[in-house]
């Protein structure tokens, strides 16, 4: 089996950064190698002892001066709204009334569900995520697409049908049995091929009747290793409207409890507006609140408590994500230039370090995918990303001046976006330079 070796700056992180200066950590390599076989990382450290493990006939590349680290990870995004994405709407419950549940009855033809599973795939790329965890449609055939071409380009990805049976148009509505039916035939046909995960995905408590919710019970209790997602606390409308529709619930979090779905790999989008009870709640099941920036901006949802939530005795397990179409960017990097913008309105720093964690590490370990994804260790997928701090002239302006990693990093999560990613690989091969 051929092997490549990869030569420029490595970084990974080996836990959360507990400050700016918490060197422990993360593993910075300057003049780093990274030995890839099978798309697998079989060796990564200094270039010179990587190169003396590495076959004679090795193919090398070097990205030297850029800095390689982990794939970026992206753990909520909605696959069938990326015509969703910038509609102009005062608040969440008109957005998805105006324009995401008319756009989403389109996902019931396949052919528009590849096409815009292709595009998906080659933004993904384009952005350096390498896996992400994505809604699909209602319809069947909308996960059928988003998996198909997982499988094609080899990526390890996570998804669901959505589940929804009230409060939507006709077109979007499947029915409690219904639901269950084509999830367990997702599961059937899709989860562990490749490196497709399929995930139990109830849209939120507003979208599913009581006698849904049993079903998403069923499955969850069938399949307790899936990943469970859907949507918590994001607007006051919302939660009111949801706290109307199951009266016996004490809270918002108590209604996903009662059905079974608040566990280590539930993933919660958004909880921007959690009571003590709720993050207690969801810290004592190791639940996972997924924060999204650029859209909760631009909703107007609110601002979510990132660092209050994490450093609670009780912490809140954090993921971060780009929520396309809500969100206005696919890129992880804009996501945390915003997550950092809304510590600062909440008067907390959030340091560079920790965000570039959070894109990698720390969501690899939000979806329990760590021994996968999310590091460089060797024996984990070949999923890597080489970026670019100079990559526009305004950047290449700044780094002149820029004499530190951390000055780097920042000002990467600044000005960067899909033009500061050089090349992204897949299991171990340049995918953006094929686009
Ligand atoms: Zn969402």
């Amino acid at each position: 089996m051929t092997q490549t070796l990869v030569r420029g700056r490595l970084l990974s992180f080996l836990r959360r950064p507990q400050a700016i200066d918490d060197t422990e950590s993360y593993r910075y390599e300057e003049d780093g190698g990274l030995l890839v076989e099978n798309g697998t990382i079989v060796a990564a450290g200094p270039y010179g002892a990587v190169r003396a493990e590495a076959a004679a006939d090795a193919d090398e590349i070097d990205h030297r001066p850029h800095l390689i680290l982990p794939g970026l990870i992206d753990t909520h995004l909605h696959f069938p709204q990326m015509q969703v994405i910038g509609s102009y709407a005062a608040n969440l419950l008109e957005w998805l009334n105006t324009y995401t549940f008319p756009e989403e009855c389109r996902f019931v033809e396949s052919e528009h569900a590849a096409r815009i599973a292709r595009h998906f795939y080659d933004e993904m790329i384009r952005h350096g995520t390498t896996t992400a965890v994505a809604y699909c449609s209602v319809h069947k055939a909308s996960a059928d697409a988003y998996f198909a071409e997982a499988l094609k380009r080899g990526m390890r990805m996570v998804g669901g049908k959505v589940m929804m049976d009230r409060n939507a148009p006709q077109g979007l509505l499947d029915t409690p049995q219904m639901g269950y039916d084509e999830t367990r035939a997702v599961i059937a046909e899709w989860h562990g091929k490749g490196r497709n995960h399929v995930a139990i995905t109830p849209r939120f408590a507003i979208t599913s009747t009581p006698a849904q919710m049993e079903m998403t019970a069923a499955l969850a209790r069938e399949f307790p290793d899936l990943h469970i997602q859907t949507h918590l606390s994001e607007n006051h409308e919302e939660i009111r409207f949801t706290g109307e529709l199951y009266p016996d619930a004490i809270d918002y979090t108590d209604i996903y409890a009662k059905y079974g779905l608040l566990g280590p790999k539930s993933l919660f989008g958004h909880c921007i507006h959690l009571s003590e009870r709720e993050a207690d709640a969801m810290s004592e099941a190791g639940a996972v609140a997924v924060h999204c920036p650029t859209s909760n901006l631009f909703l107007g949802s609110g601002l979510f408590p990132l660092k209050a939530l994490s450093r609670r005795e009780k912490p809140v397990r954090i993921g971060v994500a780009t929520d396309i179409g809500g969100g206005t960017s696919y890129s992880m990097l804009k996501t945390m230039d915003e997550a950092y913008k809304i510590q600062q309105l909440l008067g907390e720093r959030l340091n560079p370090f920790e965000s570039f964690y959070h894109m990698t590490l720390g969501n690899a370990e939000a979806l329990s995918l760590s021994d996968h994804i999310g590091t460089l260790e060797a024996g984990t997928d070949a999923d890597f990303v080489v970026l670019d701090a100079a990559a526009t002239p305004a950047m290449a302006l700044k780094m002149e001046v820029t004499r530190s990693l951390t000055d780097e990093l920042f000002l990467l999560q600044t000005m960067g976006d899909d033009r500061a990613v050089r090349e992204t690989y897949v299991a171990g091969k340049a995918m953006k330079a094929v686009l």
